[in-house]
């Protein structure tokens, strides 16, 4: 690990960012999750202790305990002020980043299934979003996303995601536990249906099944983009086909260091995907839960892989260019980057 150099951490932080790997009920900030736990009379781990009790749980050992509060979190998601006011939260801490565009991940069955009409998770998702437009400058579009273990999800996932087309949804996601009991091809056809339906195939594999979850999701899925899918790595044709295609990767490593999918930061593989010759960019999943910000993973992979400002200024450009803004969008974000470096 290196010292950052004054310049270099200043154009991280300056630089106009997108993001395009983030979940919406991961982003929620221990303060809002206590103030809405208290509104509706829900128990939140550690919380009779005040914030830093409950901070104290923003630390666990395995992907289970980290499931659990992060489903304890979401029952505190009730009514449509609920949606529209961690959403306005999320772009406030984009917009003190400048993150200026994220997509990001919304899990609405498990709303759903607790009893919150999908009218209700719609509108309060898109009054949200507009607030964060108007209040903080961020643009935000939504990727719907069924967790691969709870299969009956799949069908009102897909429905409701065609349905918010309208409001900003432009992506179908699949996370969960990767290990689960049902095989991805029993989701080509939910999956085949949403593309037909104009929306983009976006799901999280090779994060804890290897290269073997990845080929299934290209597939079975046709993955557009794959969430982590860091562990790519362990099989070379796997690589060459990712990188001849262009498959873009959406790397988290705080999030892989907190859920040992890799030991720790130095040993992270993310130079390796680089040195290969693949579509990378940079993104902090559950910001909170893992301690962590889209500027801070910029921060900490400078220092621990000594990364120049080329290097950061092509990781920064790759998450627009990998995005779904429309073109037009994408090239004002690219000029904006490179004019921090009198680039032009
Ligand atoms: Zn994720």
């Amino acid at each position: 690990m290196t010292t950052l150099a004054p310049e270099l951490e200043a154009l991280i932080r300056q630089l106009p960012k997108a993001e395009l790997h983030l979940h919406l009920e991961g982003s929620i900030q221990p303060e809002m999750a206590l103030s809405l736990a208290r509104k509706h009379g829900i128990s939140l781990p550690g919380a009779a202790e005040g914030i830093e009790g409950l901070r104290r749980h923003y630390r666990f050992a395995s992907f289970e305990q980290f499931l659990t509060l992060y489903l304890a979190i979401s029952q505190c998601l009730v009514d449509a002020g609920d949606f529209t006011a961690i959403t306005v939260d999320l772009a406030r801490v984009l917009a003190a980043q400048n993150v200026r565009y994220a997509e990001v991940t919304i899990t609405p069955m498990t709303h759903v299934e607790r009893g919150v009409p999908e009218a209700v998770l719609l509108e309060g998702l898109a009054e949200g979003r507009a607030r964060a437009h108007r209040a903080h400058g961020v643009e935000l579009a939504w990727v719907l996303d069924i967790m691969r273990d709870r299969t009956e999800h799949a069908e009102p996932t897909l429905e409701l995601a065609l349905r918010g087309r309208e409001q900003g949804v432009i992506g179908l996601g699949l996370s969960g536990q990767e290990q689960a009991r049902w095989p991805l091809e029993f989701f080509a056809s939910i999956f085949s249906r949403a593309r037909e339906g104009g929306l983009h195939s976006l799901p999280h594999a090779g994060e804890f099944r290897g290269p073997e979850g990845i080929w299934e999701s290209l597939r079975w899925l046709g993955a557009e983009r794959l969430g982590h899918g860091v562990r790519c790595l362990e099989d070379p044709a796997l690589v060459e086909y990712l990188a001849e295609h262009q498959i873009p990767l959406e790397v988290c490593p705080s999030s892989n260091v907190a859920l040992h999918v890799c030991p720790g930061l130095e040993q992270h593989p993310l130079p390796k995907l680089m040195e290969a010759g693949l579509s990378v960019s940079l993104a902090s999943d559950d910001p909170p839960l893992f301690s962590t910000s889209l500027t801070d993973e910029y921060l900490r992979c400078a220092a621990t892989f000594g990364w120049s400002v080329e290097t950061v200024l092509s990781l920064a450009a790759a998450a627009v260019e990998h995005s779904f803004l429309p073109e037009s969008r994408k090239r004002e974000l690219l000029t904006a980057q490179r004019s921090l470096v009198g680039g032009g």
